[in-house]
């Protein structure tokens, strides 16, 4: 039995693994990772759906006293998600658009489908000016300072208030609720499912 060991190990040890095996491993070891990466790019990029970015929160505009009234055509997005998954396509105008829009003729709830979104975003591509110094402005019932420049939170609330207003604790307690919000997420048919 011994001897027969010793003659194992003396085999293994005498067989020929010059460079060349050596290379051909490599190369086999190449192959496979470069195979794999690609089969993972794949899948990523055609099997695996995109999950774009999208969420969704309140507002309202309370201006002399009333509610403005967003849920108007002109105010309506209906490009935006058409393009969704063609980014590479997406101006500069379009994702712009994307950071924040309103859909389904629904005037209060926004659809947040690109990075970096802030309430001013909103207004601004709503095409609805706002002279941010002379608002009083809440976000989920607390006064915040340049609402403008703040990023829009999903499921967050926002009041603006401008003009003469009487009533503010009134339109304060009306403020877009998460359920709200929500229902009409799971609702919107302009943007598919949610
Ligand atoms: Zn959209
Ligand atoms: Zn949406």
């Amino acid at each position: 039995m011994k001897k027969e060991e010793k003659l194992e190990d003396k085999t293994e040890e005498t067989k020929p693994e010059g460079p060349k095996s050596h290379k051909l491993f490599y190369l086999v070891v190449l192959i496979f990772l470069l195979s794999l990466g690609w089969f993972s790019w794949a899948v990523w990029e055609k099997v695996i759906p995109h999950e774009k970015l999208h969420y969704h929160a309140g507002f309202i505009v309370v201006k002399d006293n009333q509610i403005v009234d967003f849920s108007k055509p002109e105010f309506m997005s209906f490009t935006s998600c058409a393009v969704a998954g063609a980014k590479e396509e997406e101006t500069p105008e379009q994702l712009q658009i994307e950071k924040a829009h309103l859909h389904d003729e629904i005037g209060d709830v926004i659809h947040v489908e690109e990075a970096g979104a802030k309430w001013g975003d909103l207004f601004t591509n709503l095409n609805y000016p706002i002279n941010y110094n002379e608002v009083a402005a809440y976000i989920n019932g607390k006064k915040v300072k340049s609402i403008q420049n703040m990023p829009i939170k999903r499921y967050q609330s926002a009041i603006i208030f401008m003009g003469n207003n009487q009533d503010t604790q009134k339109f304060l307690s009306q403020a877009v609720t998460k359920e709200h919000i929500e229902e009409t997420a799971a609702k919107s048919k302009d943007c598919g499912s949610h």
